[in-house]
């Protein structure tokens, strides 16, 4: 960065990181993004900051459509002059948000999303250091050019990979499949990894028209009989986590079979962790029979992230082909070149 001191304006949405004890006693995301730069002096060292209000909720009332809105106010905030963008919200759903974020914003300063698992009013809140963490990182040159980064805990993770895994432990952030990229010692930043593409998706959608996608967590006994109401129920495609590499009981298939060929099916593990297998298993309800029915793999990638890329695709008003050139791109690293797609109107 040429500016000795970088601009830059973080989003607050609510969260934990945003919130205190509200009149019922529960915690609840009441202050400002101005109230949470105030708690942490030491952001003045780093850069101009300044503060957007754009939610505040707890993560779960986020929407596609608020990541869809956000990606456009940070390219706005982008233009106006800001070297980088700092997000904070709950950590619940910030692995979803900061996927769909990383599909929608392509350019070269940094978009960091952070949060907080102990609320303020906790010993050892760790909002403060995140949100300071998540200044460096954004003010660093070398995060330019990665897009949409999650730090958390001291830790730089891609969202592709990234996941909550526990309900309160700070370091709930985990990137199973290939580890963080970077971390933060001493303020200082370092990214010791680069991921192997960068995809884009540009969509531009009102917010009634974000296309809904269900996902089916296949468990035992799965027959599938929810999946006729799909269609009726206005859901436009559906994501399937089944069992193990990709799998679904031998009387879901018939079901699935039928719902793929009226709307897109995508098909990852409930396990979370490791890609869907292609062609390991031949039995029926096995990967490889479900591949041949229509079904659309998913890679490496998670359920709800697999929902979060169907339902993007399906705003932007992709077909069948594009949805499962995206995926097979976007799911497998190295399997071809950056998924690279303007949808009609999109930006
Ligand atoms: N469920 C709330 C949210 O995601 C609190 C969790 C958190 O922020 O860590 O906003």
């Amino acid at each position: 960065m040429t500016n000795p001191r970088p601009r830059i304006v973080v989003f607050s949405t609510g969260g934990t990181i945003a919130s205190v004890r509200g009149d019922g006693g529960g915690a609840e995301p009441r202050l400002t993004g101005e109230e949470l730069l105030s708690a942490v002096p030491a952001l003045d060292t780093i850069a101009d900051i300044t503060a957007v209000r754009f939610r505040q909720v707890a993560s779960q009332e986020l929407t596609l459509a608020d990541v869809i809105a956000l990606a456009a106010a940070i390219d706005r905030a982008v233009a106006a002059g800001a070297d980088a963008t700092i997000v904070t919200q709950g950590t619940d759903t910030l692995e979803e948000t900061a996927f769909a974020l990383s599909l929608l914003w392509n350019g070269d300063a940094p978009a960091v999303m952070t949060g907080a698992m102990r609320n303020a009013a906790l010993p050892g809140a760790d909002g403060p250091a995140n949100l300071l963490a998540a200044a460096l990182v954004a003010a660093s040159p070398a995060a330019r050019g990665l897009g949409a980064l999650v730090v958390f805990n001291d830790e730089v993770h891609l969202p592709v990979f990234v996941r909550k895994s526990h309900t309160t432990n700070p370091a709930t952030f985990r990137s199973h499949l290939a580890g963080p990229i970077g971390w933060i010692v001493e303020n200082r930043v370092r990214i010791a990894l680069r991921p192997a593409a960068r995809h884009h998706l540009g969509i531009a959608a009102p917010p009634d028209a974000v296309a809904p996608v269900a996902l089916l967590k296949v468990t035992l006994g799965e027959d599938g009989r929810l999946l006729e109401a799909l269609p009726e129920r206005g859901f436009r495609g559906l994501v399937i986590e089944g069992t193990g590499g990709g799998h679904v009981p031998s009387a879901a298939v018939a079901p699935l079979a039928r719902l793929a060929r009226i709307m897109p099916v995508v098909l990852t593990s409930r396990t979370g962790a490791g890609e869907l297998l292609r062609h390991t298993y031949g039995f029926p309800g096995s990967e490889i029979d479900l591949l041949r029915r229509g079904v659309i793999g998913g890679g490496m990638l998670d359920g709800p992230k697999a929902r979060i890329l169907l339902s993007l695709l399906l705003t932007g008003k992709a077909d069948i082909g594009l949805i499962a050139k995206a995926f097979a791109t976007i799911g497998s690293p190295n399997d071809g070149p950056p998924f690279i797609w303007r949808a009609e109107g999109g930006v």
